[in-house]
C-alpha cells in the first residue's frame, strides 16, 4: 500500500473518529487509522473490555461487520 493510500485513508476516516459502530450488539469506538508494517488498519475499541480490533483498510469498516447507527452512537447523539 502506498503513501498516497495512507493519506487518503487518514483524510477519509477523519470525520468518523470517536464515532461508535455496532459489531453485533457490542459498541466499538473508531480511534483512527494504524500504519502497520504490512497493512493499514482501522482501529476499533471496545471500552468495557478494553478490546482493540484492527480492521484492514483493504475493505471498509462496514465490510468488516461494523455498523454505524447514529441513534446508538454517543458522538452523534452529543452533536445532535
Ligand atoms: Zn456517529
Amino acid at each position: 500500500m502506498s503513501e498516497t493510500n495512507w493519506k487518503f485513508i487518514v483524510t477519509e476516516s477523519e470525520s468518523i473518529i470517536d464515532h461508535q459502530f455496532m459489531y453485533g450488539n457490542r459498541p466499538f469506538t473508531y480511534l483512527g487509522p494504524l500504519h502497520g508494517s504490512d497493512d493499514f488498519y482501522y482501529v476499533m475499541y471496545h471500552p468495557d473490555s478494553r478490546e482493540l480490533r484492527l480492521s484492514s483498510c483493504v475493505g471498509s469498516i462496514e465490510n468488516a461487520g461494523f455498523e454505524h447507527i447514529p441513534e446508538k452512537c454517543i458522538k452523534c447523539l452529543k452533536e445532535g
